[in-house]
């Protein structure tokens, strides 16, 4: 037998979505007619749009013939897929071989943390997405947890707070090589403005470090003014990847597709180029997205898919804008919502587990800690819009009237 992997045994026990549901069976148990209603995950909720389900099953029935019949992937992505990436959503600011075609931004987030190895310090924001950390912390990226300070020894977290403007205090941050950073944010549903982002980029710049833009919820902006990549802000194509995702754009969370932007132009500190060595990963670790299930990313990205794609997420920041409004009406100081489908409520006076019992079991909703998140999410709950009309509008009518 053998000793476990070092770096695996610094993992924090990350109970958060197991201790949720722990806690939410238990009420069922105890109140079995209860209608429970989530606003706690954020997987999509909505139906992929018919016009996209039907290429994904016309792309599955080709397989069965000799002349539809695909095997292992040319390149790295269906190159109308990669073309449409280029054009629709970044408007040729980037190649289309520049588009990686993944599984997902987070599986591609594993395999570009294995790629930049043990040796890179990082820096997350906290409160964050919890797998920029699990990835660094599995390849060596970080030091032992320390459950005093539920922060990981060695990497350096930016305190993304109401008080800063959900934008970390640059001027008083070390260098580090990798940067994560996620705009709309998951958890705080706040999206970062241009001139924030631009800092972000001419300091990743000016320290020669590599930023690691995660766009999952970009397609939730309602706002020009708002960049939905990084390659809007000048100089990022120096410094930035991107992780996009299908799974909140079309709702190809189960179905799973993403890409990754990697510029020709982002060096290691000897001037030779990343890419090459990213798209060794692809052929090694990974060999290609389901074909069948690129033609259905290639329709999501037709005129009819992307339309009704944006309807749909029109529906969630719908009922986004209703829970803001309800938690806003009842006292709460509450953010986001507006360019995601997630809020941040603050919670006076009690801990983000104490305000999620009181709410479970006074109204049977269920939310998330914000402490879930990392410790400057403590005093905080994360609301998802990622749910039914019916069940937000009930979830609202309970909340409005809690009497305690
Ligand atoms: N990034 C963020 C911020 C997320 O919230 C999520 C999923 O919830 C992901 C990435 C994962 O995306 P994917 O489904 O493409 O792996």
């Amino acid at each position: 037998m053998i000793d476990r992997n070092p770096h695996v045994e610094k993992l924090h026990a990350d109970y958060l979505f197991g201790e949720i549901a722990r806690r939410k069976s238990a009420l069922e148990q105890r109140c079995p007619d209860a209608w429970v209603i989530s606003l706690g995950v954020g997987d999509t909720t909505a139906p992929i749009a018919p016009v996209v389900a039907q290429a994904i099953g016309e792309a599955a029935a080709a397989m069965s013939t000799p002349e539809g019949y695909r095997g292992y992937n040319e390149g790295f992505g269906l190159p109308e897929l990669q073309q449409r990436i280029a054009s629709r959503l970044y408007e040729g600011r980037v190649s289309p071989d520049e588009v990686y075609i993944g599984d997902g931004a987070c599986p591609a987030l594993g395999r570009m943390q294995l790629l930049l190895g043990s040796g890179c310090s990082i820096a997350v924001p906290d409160p964050a997405y919890p797998n920029y950390l699990f990835a660094g912390v599995v390849v060596g990226q970080t030091g032992a947890f320390d459950e005093s300070t539920g922060h990981y020894q060695g990497v350096t977290y930016l305190k993304c707070t109401p008080e800063n403007g959900f934008f970390p205090d640059l001027a008083s941050t070390p260098r580090t090589d990798l940067i994560f950073f996620c705009s709309p944010n998951n958890p705080t549903g706040t999206a970062s403005s241009r001139e924030q982002l631009q800092q972000l980029v001419d300091f990743a710049r000016a320290n020669a470090s590599i930023l690691i833009f995660d766009a999952a919820y970009r397609d939730f902006v309602r706002d020009d003014a708002i960049p939905r990549s990084i390659y809007e802000l000048g100089g990022a194509r120096e410094v930035a990847i991107e992780l996009g995702s299908f799974s909140k754009l079309a709702g190809f969370t189960g179905t799973r597709l993403g890409w990754t932007i990697v510029p020709h132009e982002l060096t290691y500190r000897d001037g030779k180029p990343l890419y090459p060595d990213w798209e060794q990963m692809q052929i090694s670790f990974f060999d290609g997205a389901s074909n069948i299930i690129q033609h259905g990313g290639i329709a999501v990205l037709g005129d009819q898919g992307f339309e009704a794609c944006r309807t749909t997420i029109d529906g969630y920041l719908s009922r986004a804008a209703l829970i803001r409004e309800t938690l806003t009406t009842l006292g709460y100081e509450v953010y986001g919502g507006e360019h995601a489908p997630y809020l941040w409520a603050r919670v006076p006076g009690v801990s983000s587990w104490e305000a999620f019992d009181r709410i479970l079991e006074q109204t049977h909703v269920v939310t998330t800690p914000g402490v879930g998140f990392g410790p400057a999410g403590e005093g905080f709950l994360r609301f998802s819009a990622f749910a039914a009309d019916r069940d937000v509008s009930e979830a609202m009518k309970r909340l409005a009237t809690r009497t305690v």
